[in-house]
């Protein structure tokens, strides 16, 4: 019986957390892998957000108790600036996005916003308090204007369509065949993943969150797509704390803080002159990103005139 009773009691749980924040359809999915046990301590307050600024402390993490996955992480983004984590697959990247967002507790150290350490305060409003793009995002089976909408359910429309102009999604749905009324996903209309992100900054723009949390797609989009990407979201993140998990480094260039993250530590750290002047790890990453590049060019232009 308690073998039937705990995963019915887990999955009450999760639905009680879904219904009773609002959080996004990526983050629900994410919930279904994250830590049972945590919970609002008693009577926690709502996090009070005066800047936003976001700040880590020595933080150690594992998943399983015999692989620390991050080992001793220290970083701060001011409020209303931009840091950015680079490293190879598998450093610990996305995990540091999934401990800010509390699916899991630290081992040690801390995790404060404003200030305030993110186990002290509810769930809840920590979540309201951060918007994520996420690598993948997940659309209903819906218009595109209710998943848009969905970053704010009582938007209005003029709302809606200024935040999908903002996204660069408009050009877009202008050309679909009922516009904003035009249904997708499985049984609609296909998005590709540029498509998908820019509905996802969207949302996040209606949102209005005072800390953005991307993930960038790790996909090879074509130049133009990336650079309308990018634009969206260089306007979505002014004047908000912004961490940015980047794949592209053409998307770090300006921020304040680059941190090369390598095998759960810190490898190198500094604004994007000062890692390209230490010609260290960051910098040959660069190279190889540009090597990347100029093949696929090479590709691309034997392929046109074939
Ligand atoms: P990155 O985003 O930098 O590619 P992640 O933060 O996703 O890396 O993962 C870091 C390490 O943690 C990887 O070795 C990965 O296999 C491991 N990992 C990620 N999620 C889990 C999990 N839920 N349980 C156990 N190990 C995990
Ligand atoms: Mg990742």
């Amino acid at each position: 019986m308690i073998q039937l009773y705990q995963p019915l009691n887990f999955l009450g749980m999760i639905y009680r957390e879904i219904k009773q924040s609002l959080i996004d359809i990526e983050a629900m999915f994410t919930i279904l892998a994250r830590d049972p046990e945590i919970r609002d301590a008693p009577d926690a307050p709502a996090l009070a957000i005066s800047g936003g600024a976001v700040r880590f402390e020595d933080v150690h993490f594992s998943y399983d108790p015999d692989r620390e996955i991050l080992k001793g992480i220290s970083f701060e983004v001011p409020a209303g600036r931009t840091v950015a984590i680079v490293g190879p697959s598998g450093a610990g990247k996305s995990t540091i996005s999934r401990l800010l967002f509390r699916f899991y507790d630290v081992s040690s150290g801390r995790i404060s916003i404003d200030g305030q350490d993110i186990r002290d305060v509810t769930q809840e409003s920590l979540r309201a308090a951060i918007g994520m793009v996420p690598q993948d995002t997940v659309l209903f089976n819906d218009t595109l204007a209710y998943n848009i909408r969905y970053g704010r359910h009582g938007a209005s429309d003029a709302e809606v369509i200024e935040a999908a102009h903002l996204a660069q999604i408009d050009g877009f749905i202008q050309h679909t065949p009922k516009g904003f009324d035009t249904e997708v996903g499985e049984r609609g209309l296909k998005l590709s993943g540029g498509e998908k992100q820019r509905v996802a900054i969207a949302r996040t723009i209606l949102k209005a969150p005072p800390i953005l949390l991307l993930d960038e797609a790790t996909s090879a989009l074509d130049s133009h797509t990336e650079r309308e990407i990018q634009d969206a979201l260089d306007r979505v993140s002014r004047g908000r704390t912004t961490l940015v998990i980047a794949h592209r480094l053409s998307t770090v260039i300006g921020a304040d803080e680059i941190i090369v993250l390598a095998a759960g530590r810190i490898a190198e750290r500094g604004t994007h002159g000062e890692l390209m002047k230490k010609r260290g790890l960051y910098h040959s990453m660069w190279e190889r990103q540009r090597e990347a590049e100029r093949a696929r060019e090479t590709l691309r232009a034997s392929g046109d005139e074939g």
